[in-house]
């Protein structure tokens, strides 16, 4: 592992300033309780700025203003073709600030500037993809005897709360905006108290289209307070989450009492399969990158690494190799591959994780020393399907190593978990590759790559406890409408 310098850190104009605050109906206001809380930079540890605490007084507000723009003639009667444009037109203005939203995600969640600024790249790209809905989501006609008309209309479901996670901000609001807006809702949006930044920034850019005001609000503060008076809050139609299955859990008993309709985006423990005819090269690059990019931090990491008892020995020494060379430091230094962990507090919890292997009887392999929040990718091996490790999301860079023997074997091995998020498939046998394929319980399944996203078009979500419902795809579309079916008898 290399350990690259720190490099000189970029101070956007937007971390000037008055404490960060709340946008509710097109209008930026500091909390009613006057409460804010800090975000950090998980590099230096230095506060970054202060943001506004959202209590339920707020939160209220922000679901009236969202009601009230729902309601609008400016959203609610606009033609599909203004939609588009709208959408479109966030699409650019975010594309034309992509490097400063790249900036302060990697300020505030600490992930290498290339990545945050493919996140941002990749957002502009699945807004544009939702901008072309609008004027191509269809109802149906049915068939009826001669004196009967019968049609389905597709309209919005009214305010959603989207609810999102520390680790990717600008990808997982775009996520949840493009088909939101797309289908006529409008949002209140509560970004994660440790990364909250950029969704600020992107409401003051909202402010820069024709967007009519209150259609997203912004409220920002802990899942505890601010997130928990989002979803018990009777005015709110569809909660759209992504974080953690503890969480996800209680969402939907808390939507169970109004029926309020629920995405849940969890997580994952998801299996990387290496077969013997594989390219081992490549498998190995895909393996590291699968636990380790983004400091592991992500949903879809490759946290059980399966591979055939036959060549173990020989990608175990290809996987290491790949290990030490992957670069962990200063997110703003060009060749950093992986920054710190957000905060001392997730630190903390993957580092128990090391501990908890070693009461499992497993063997640790690091490429490096850990330091301050950064710690380098460590394989954990000589452990059995029941350890800790193999069975709970650890959310840092590391990742256990185990065999199978055949194809059956595989699978098994591979499903033997209560997540089902996503899994890659190593091989050059594509008959191999689709049977397994089909056999992996998983929301995505990847052959020879790793972590690759389409934007948009192709479904994201999980099977099992990694979540319900799916983003993306023509099911994204569902998943933000109601289905109305009118039915007219002809005189
Ligand atoms: P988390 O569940 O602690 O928090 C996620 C969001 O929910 C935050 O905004 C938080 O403030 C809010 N929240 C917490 N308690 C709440 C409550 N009672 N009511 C309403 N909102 C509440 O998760 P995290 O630690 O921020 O993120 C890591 C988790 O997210 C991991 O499990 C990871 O796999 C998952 N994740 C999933 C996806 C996906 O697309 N499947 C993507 C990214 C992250």
């Amino acid at each position: 592992m290399l350990t690259v310098a720190p490099a000189s850190r970029p101070a956007p104009a937007f971390l000037d300033g008055a404490p960060k605050q709340l946008l509710i109906g097109g209008t930026w206001r500091p909390a009613a309780s006057g409460e804010t809380f800090e975000t950090r930079d998980p590099a230096t540890g230095r506060a970054l700025t202060s943001v506004a605490a959202a209590g339920p007084a707020d939160v209220a507000a922000a679901v009236a203003a969202a009601r009230a723009a729902f309601e609008d003639p400016s959203w609610a009667d606009i033609s599909p073709y203004q939609r588009s444009r709208i959408l479109l037109q966030i699409a650019d203005v975010l594309e034309q600030h992509a490097d400063e939203l790249a900036v302060l995600d990697s300020l505030d969640m600490g992930g290498p500037l290339w990545m945050t600024r493919w996140l941002v790249d990749h957002s502009v790209e699945v807004i544009r993809h939702y901008a072309g809905w609008p004027t191509k989501f269809y109802g149906q006609t049915a068939p009826a005897d001669p004196g009967a008309f019968h049609y389905t209309l597709r309209q919005p479901l009214g305010v959603v709360a989207a609810i999102t996670a520390w680790n990717g901000p600008v990808l997982q609001l775009a996520w949840k905006l493009g088909p939101a807006l797309a289908t006529g809702n409008t949002v209140v949006a509560k970004p994660a108290e440790w990364s909250p930044l950029t969704a600020l920034r992107i409401g003051e850019l909202l402010q820069l289209t024709d967007l009519p005001p209150g259609v997203v609000n912004i409220v920002t503060g802990d899942g505890a307070h601010t997130g928990e008076a989002l979803i018990t809050h009777p005015g709110v139609d569809k909660i759209s989450f992504t974080g953690s299955l503890a969480v996800g859990k209680h969402i939907l008993e808390v939507s169970s009492r109004d029926l309020t309709r629920v995405t849940l985006e969890l997580g994952g423990k998801s299996p990387t399969i290496v077969f013997d005819d594989a390219d081992l090269e490549a498998a190995a690059r895909g393996a590291v990158a699968g636990f380790a990019q983004g400091s592991g931090e992500g949903c879809v990491a490759g946290t059980r690494i399966l591979v055939q008892a036959s060549i173990r020995d020989e990608f175990r020494a290809l996987l290491l190799r790949e290990m030490e060379a992957y670069a962990l430091g200063d997110p703003f230094h060009p060749d950093t591959r992986m920054g710190p962990l957000i905060s001392a507090t997730h630190f903390a919890r993957v580092d128990s994780y090391l501990d908890a292997a070693r009461a499992d009887g497993g063997t640790l392999v690091t490429a490096g020393a850990a330091r301050d929040l950064y710690m380098p990718p460590t394989l954990i091996e000589n452990v059995g399907p029941d350890a800790r490790v193999v069975r709970e999301e650890i959310f840092g860079p590391v990742a256990a190593l185990m065999t199978f023997t055949d194809l059956d074997d595989a699978v098994a091995q591979g499903n033997d978990t209560i997540y089902g998020l996503s899994a890659s498939v190593w091989t050059r046998d594509l008959a191999r590759a689709h049977r397994v394929a089909r056999r992996l319980q998983a929301g995505t399944v990847w052959v020879n790559t790793y972590a690759e996203m389409s934007a948009g078009t192709v479904p994201f979500g999980g099977f099992k406890q990694s979540g319900l419902g799916r983003e993306h795809g023509t099911d994204v579309l569902a998943a933000y409408t109601e289905v109305k079916s009118v039915m007219i008898r002809l005189p």
